[in-house]
């Protein structure tokens, strides 16, 4: 078996043990296999097992590797979870399932405007920023139900909320944050969880849980 196969492999029967250790119930997450910087060879055999969740964090990127990958295989769902420049929705409204970083009005209205020129609605994320970190993405969780409401009145499809741990912060802390402001909106997906903090994820019941070096190795 592929090295990157493996370790997903690996990680779902860890994540499965976790889940039945803590005895969580109705619970089955998707993990995206976070493929940035790496070249679609790297990718292919995650790809020939069967694997259908990928995550990008830059537009660009992700056009070059996944336009024509996914004109074939239609079970291919594409997340975008980097931070989003305006001048780049029209791309990313295009070719990804989902977009992970919503975190202002600007970027919602630009989302708005080019999912109706093609008619094709992304599921969309709110990013938050847990810490107010000011070299972070994301929207205050004070602003969150503002952002929320001004999403939901411009069409989009809103599903759930986002979040990067700061690194001073204990992840569990953030992710149980996040988890409630999700359940006051009455949202039901969470995308938490990092190769570092994914079985803390798991225990708020994270539906997409975003997996890079775990399995295609340390980024250069
Ligand atoms: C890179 C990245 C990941 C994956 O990081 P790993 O630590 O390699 O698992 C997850 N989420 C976001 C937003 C990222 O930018």
């Amino acid at each position: 078996m592929h090295e990157s196969v493996q370790n997903l492999v690996n990680l779902k029967s860890e994540i499965l043990n976790h889940i039945s250790k803590f005895e969580i119930k109705n619970y089955n997450p998707n993990i995206i296999a976070v493929s940035k910087t790496f070249p679609i060879d790297k990718i292919k055999p995650l790809l020939d097992y069967g694997h259908t969740h990928f995550g990008e964090n830059k537009v660009q990127e992700a056009l070059d590797k996944w336009s024509a990958i996914k004109e074939l295989n239609k079970e291919i769902k594409l997340h975008m979870i980097g931070k989003l420049q305006t001048n780049k929705v029209k791309f990313a409204v295009k070719l990804f399932d989902f977009i992970h970083s919503v975190d202002s009005l600007k970027l919602a209205s630009k989302i708005s405007n080019e999912q109706l020129k093609i008619k094709k609605k992304p599921k969309i994320f709110i990013q938050i920023n847990i810490g107010n970190e000011t070299n972070k993405s994301g929207v205050n969780v004070k602003d969150v139900n503002n952002l929320y409401n001004e999403c939901i009145n411009l069409g989009l499809d809103v599903v759930g909320l986002m979040c990067l741990p700061p690194i001073d912060y204990e992840p569990k802390k953030c992710f149980e944050v996040v988890k409630n402001k999700n359940d006051e909106l009455k949202l039901n997906y969470l995308s938490l969880g990092m190769s570092n903090d994914y079985l803390q994820a798991v225990e708020v019941k994270s539906n997409f849980i975003r997996i890079g070096s775990k399995i295609f190795g340390q980024r250069t």
